[in-house]
């Protein structure tokens, strides 16, 4: 006997990339966490947690966290949501803007799995709208999803898995054209040259724009499992009312709050990944691979040989890159910037290959 919801019983699960346990030398360049340690002041603040805050629920709407957010990203406090990771965030919205059985959500191909996956879950429509050649937007992106009546589009921006930025016009053009909800997926924002913060800071914001942070990459807190979403007042509200009521924990809003208080010392290492990024970009060109520009942490790279069998033999030297077995990226590795050691590793493993 089989008990789930029909739409359960024909998903296949989202399949996160390979995680090794920690110590085993394994060099990851799979998953796009950051190679650094995250700050000092958040390892301090998890050091400083007591017993009587772990004794006590947690402030269920995150306030202090918000604040801080609201502070140094520029709108409201109700304009902040505190969430789970990003994933968290991803899937409230799905829960609150998608119809199951009509509507629907929409989102570019190739681009971030797990969106498809939270569709199905939700059992709403999904629409897919191919990219161009060189990853960026069709013109009719956003009639596309009109005339298929989508009511959330999810657009990651840098893109991935390319690394593509969409200029702030494109962006905010959409936003205008679109009549759903507008998610831009900002995972790797503090990688990129600019953000869309504007979008939701000018006056309160328009009205169907959310945007989503996560600690996960820039703040090397993917453990830690801490995200939030930036929009206009009444999405956040909408949003409010359907998560769980303690949905953040209390050790991951202090680390949160020193995380975004300690940024400066955080961007030293986006600043590293970025010089790394143009060097193994470089050194992936001189051997032949193709290298699309990327304002992200990792690089897509168009494989000389077969990709899957160069992903294969790097794995076997304890080098993990990630392979997608999907249409347009067969041919291809992402490949996350790692220490200049681990980049060092993988460019001298292609070598011996
Ligand atoms: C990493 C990532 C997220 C959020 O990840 P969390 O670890 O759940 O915060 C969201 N979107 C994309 C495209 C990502 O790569």
């Amino acid at each position: 006997m089989r008990y789930e919801r029909a739409n359960i019983q024909r998903l296949s699960a989202y399949r996160p990339g390979e995680q090794p346990r920690p110590g085993d030398g394994v060099i990851k360049l799979n998953t796009n966490e950051n190679p650094y340690l995250p700050t000092d002041a958040v390892l301090q603040a998890i050091r400083r947690i007591s017993s009587d805050s772990l004794r006590l629920y947690p402030a269920a709407d995150a306030r202090e966290f918000r604040e801080v957010a609201a502070s140094i990203h520029g709108p409201q406090r109700d304009q902040v949501i505190a969430t789970n990771g990003g994933d968290e965030l991803l899937r409230l919205a799905v829960t609150v803007f998608c119809e199951p059985g009509r509507g629907g959500l929409g989102m570019a191909e190739p681009s971030y799995i797990l969106y498809a996956t939270l569709g199905e879950i939700q059992d709403t429509p999904i629409t897919t709208v191919t990219l161009n050649d060189d990853w960026s937007w069709p013109n009719d992106f956003a009639d596309q999803l009109n005339d298929a009546g989508c009511q959330l589009a999810m657009v990651v921006n840098p893109h991935a898995p390319s690394g593509r930025l969409e200029p702030m016009q494109r962006l905010e053009a959409m936003a205008r054209k679109f009549r759903g909800v507008l998610l831009i997926d900002e995972a790797y924002v503090d990688f990129a040259s600019h953000d869309a913060l504007s979008l939701v800071t000018t006056d309160g914001g328009l009205d169907n724009v959310l945007i989503l942070r996560t600690l996960s990459k820039g703040y090397s807190l993917a453990g830690l499992r801490f995200g939030y979403g930036l929009g206009h007042a009444n999405l956040v509200a909408a949003m409010d009312k359907a998560r769980d009521s303690y949905n953040t924990d209390a050790v991951s809003q202090a680390a949160a709050v020193a995380a975004l208080q300690s940024r400066e010392a955080a961007a030293q290492s986006w600043q590293r990944v970025i010089e790394e990024r143009q060097r193994v970009a470089d050194e992936l060109n001189g051997r032949n691979w193709r290298v699309f520009p990327s304002e992200s942490n990792f690089l897509l790279a168009t494989s000389p040989t077969d990709a899957r069998a160069i992903y294969e033999s790097l794995k076997n030297r304890g080098i993990l890159a990630r392979y997608f077995d999907q249409d347009r990226l067969r041919d291809k590795l992402r490949i996350t910037i790692g220490t200049p050691q681990q980049n060092n590793a993988l460019l001298t493993a292609l070598d011996e290959l």
